[in-house]
């Protein structure tokens, strides 16, 4: 059940405090204007949600306006397929942070089709590729998930955004059918590239999506009591969020915000406290790497205020 308050008003004291903060924060980036869907948001648009394990969440702003979550939801997708064929996916795809851009094909040469991370477009693309062929479906299988896990089984993909990535898809293209001449990706690739733009197109709202990244804070478990993954591999899901989750400025948000997060380009930007809360924050605009810039502000400003990191 979500409540929005307790008696001891838990993190929303916090959660009021910095999105005041936000509103007089001048200079919010610049929305991602690859498709227009996206470029359309208005930056000034703000919202935040903190989940407890138990299902608690508190909100701030518009923490329950649905946003486009893009490459949030990568982290759903590595975390159904590890759960699945478990060290095996290691073999197709790394984890080291890259130090590229996120849909960068130089490296790929270099390393004989084998992505350096699951959050980079090549990593997700090898993911949810396998993910395919174990499920016939890896983007229905992700909305499953995440209805289940957030409760709101009013949770869909946005056909017009899927569209429009799609059509301005060339790159994502190239990336998959190069690591398909490596034998590295299974599906053909315009099954895979339909999996890929639905999955990136799903809409859902800060409340969903810091209920749904709750398993990485209860180490595995999902919200019914059941396991998803290990509590070892729910490690590792988090250190590779830590490493690689905010596209080539991992170090820069370790240093502000020190926890384990990762960003889209939505403006949707996931972070967990290992067995104590996860977050999510929501502003559309964007810096030059890809990141909310209010996103990772109002991140900073909770880990500062609230003293709760990882480190
Ligand atoms: N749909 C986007 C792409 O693959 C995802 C980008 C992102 O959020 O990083 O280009």
């Amino acid at each position: 059940m979500i409540m929005t308050t307790t008696p001891s008003r838990g993190f929303q004291p916090v959660l009021d405090r910095i999105a005041e903060e936000m509103e007089r924060t001048p200079g919010r980036g610049r929305p991602a204007d690859y498709i227009p869907a996206l470029a359309a948001c208005d930056p000034r648009r703000f919202g935040m949600a903190v989940a407890e394990p138990d299902g608690t969440v508190y909100g701030v702003g518009d923490w329950r306006e649905p946003f486009s979550t893009q490459s949030l939801t990568k982290v759903f997708t590595l975390a159904l397929d590890l759960a699945r064929e478990g060290d095996e996916l290691w073999e197709h795809v790394g984890r080291e942070p890259s130090g590229n851009p996120f849909n960068s094909l130089i490296q790929l040469e270099y390393e004989n089709g084998i992505p350096r991370n699951p959050f980079i477009n090549a990593g997700a693309l090898v993911v949810t590729d396998r993910l395919q062929t174990r499920t016939g479906d890896a983007a229905g299988e992700l909305l499953g998930f995440l209805r289940a896990e957030s409760g709101n089984p009013t949770l869909g993909f946005d056909e017009e955004v899927a569209a429009s990535e799609a059509a301005h898809g060339d790159r994502n293209a190239a990336l998959a059918h190069f690591m398909a001449s490596y034998g590295n990706i299974d599906n053909p690739v315009p099954v895979l590239l339909d999996q890929y733009f639905r999955q990136c197109s799903l809409t859902a709202s800060c409340a969903d999506l810091a209920l749904a990244t709750g398993f990485l804070a209860r180490h595995g478990v999902r919200a019914d009591g059941t396991r998803l993954l290990t509590g070892s591999q729910a490690k590792q899901v988090n250190a590779v969020m830590l490493t690689c989750g905010t596209y080539d400025a991992a170090g820069e948000f370790a240093y502000r915000v020190g926890l384990p997060g990762k960003s889209g380009v939505g403006g949707g930007i996931i972070a967990v406290v290992p067995g104590r809360c996860t977050l999510c924050v929501w502003s559309p605009g964007l810096d030059e790497r890809g990141n909310s810039v209010a996103g990772v502000a109002a991140l900073d400003r909770f880990t500062t205020l609230t003293g709760v990191s990882v480190f």
